[in-house]
């Protein structure tokens, strides 16, 4: 076994670790705005609106367009490649919108997830081909951070060896091409909530995919200040029929979370996973309230539970831009006080608040 390597340069290790700590600043999180044109598509099928380029770029001109006051509680939106050459109908491009909005652009930089095969139905993530010149454009084109998910699924049988190291090192190479081109990478080993399993379950899976995860991007040399970690909280499956509080969803997160991430990771930004709004602020503020030992900064990184109320609330009609955008100020507030561990449980109400978010085997 290799022990000699170098870690990037002095600057490139400063500009990396700004860039994380900027991204989990304290009462801030990550609104991820980057679901692929079908998947979006899914989200408008609900409010009866057609997946166009034109009502994609609306409903994106609507977020990034909201009141400066949102740049209080999101640090950075995570685009997907077409809205990040998209412009507002004032001419100027979604990406100078947010810096207006002291929000840093990132973008989703995989390509999907395909089959593993002669696997029991896993999937690692693809996209690595041509990812450094991708990051050295997307960096040029005012992207700080990327995102690259990856899917692990908890059965009788699974997660397997071969897709809990396949994973792990798919995201540690990509997390190296990353940093090489000065982009911090999101590092994000999703274990899906689907399935019946428990909350024991949930966090011992979660352990040994975070434990695997960490042990190649030592492997791949990455510089762990400049990184972010995206993991699913531990919570119960979809379908199992133990309740769990809050309290327990939290005390099996941060264990976990204890247990295999290192103290030199600039920050935890959770995914919500199918999570109603008001249970991932509700969870979130229980991590934060968690006592016990949190090395790291713990926030969100939102897609379906940032926007849900949003969606409702635009519902594709004109008229309906600016109540929506204050769906996204409110949650994105809620958010901001659960990473602080000052949120009130149901304080914040929308129009989609407690509406279940789970999608059966999630794509993004
Ligand atoms: P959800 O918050 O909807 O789970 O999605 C966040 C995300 O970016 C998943 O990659």
């Amino acid at each position: 076994m290799t022990t000699y390597f170098s870690y990037p340069a002095p600057s490139l290790q400063d500009e990396l670790r700004k860039i994380a700590e900027a991204i989990v600043a304290p009462g801030k999180g990550i609104l991820a705005a980057d679901e692929s044109t079908a998947t979006i598509g899914k989200r408008f099928v609900d409010i009866g609106v057609e997946n166009t380029e034109e009502n994609r770029r609306l409903y994106r001109q609507l977020l990034f367009t909201t009141d400066e006051v949102l740049g209080q509680n999101i640090s950075g939106v995570i685009l997907f490649h077409e809205t990040l050459y998209q412009k507002a109908d004032d001419g100027v491009p979604f990406v100078d919108h947010l810096k207006q909005r002291g929000i840093i652009p990132g973008i989703k930089v995989d390509k999907g997830v395909v089959p593993l095969f002669g696997s029991e139905d896993e999937c690692t993530t693809q996209g690595l081909d041509d990812l450094a010149q991708r990051c050295a454009q997307y960096k040029k084109d005012g992207c700080h951070f990327a995102k690259w998910r990856c899917v692990l699924k908890i059965k009788r049988n699974t997660p397997s060896y071969q897709a809990i190291m396949e994973n792990a090192n798919v995201l540690a190479r990509y997390a190296s091409i990353c940093q090489a081109n000065r982009i911090v990478p999101i590092v994000e080993p999703e274990v899906l909530p689907d399935g019946e399993h428990d909350l024991d379950r949930a966090q011992k899976v979660t352990e040994t995919v975070l434990a695997a995860v960490y042990k190649a991007l030592n492997d791949h040399h990455v510089y762990l200040e400049g990184t972010l970690l995206k993991p699913n909280m531990v919570t119960a499956g979809q379908s199992c029929t133990t309740k769990y509080t809050a309290e327990d969803i939290a005390a099996a997160t941060v264990t976990a979370l204890n247990r295999t991430v290192p103290a030199a990771v600039a920050g935890i930004v959770f995914l919500s996973g199918g999570q109603s709004e008001e249970e991932a602020s509700v969870n979130l503020d229980a991590i934060n309230k968690f006592k016990g030992k949190k090395p790291w900064p713990l926030s969100f990184s939102y897609g379906r539970a940032l926007q849900a109320s949003v969606l409702r609330a635009w519902s594709g009609k004109a008229d309906n831009v600016k109540a929506a955008q204050d769906e996204l100020i409110k949650r994105a507030q809620a958010n901001g006080n659960a990473a602080l561990g000052k949120y009130e449980a149901g304080s914040v109400t929308g129009k989609a608040a407690d509406v279940g978010l789970f999608i059966k085997d999630h794509n993004y």
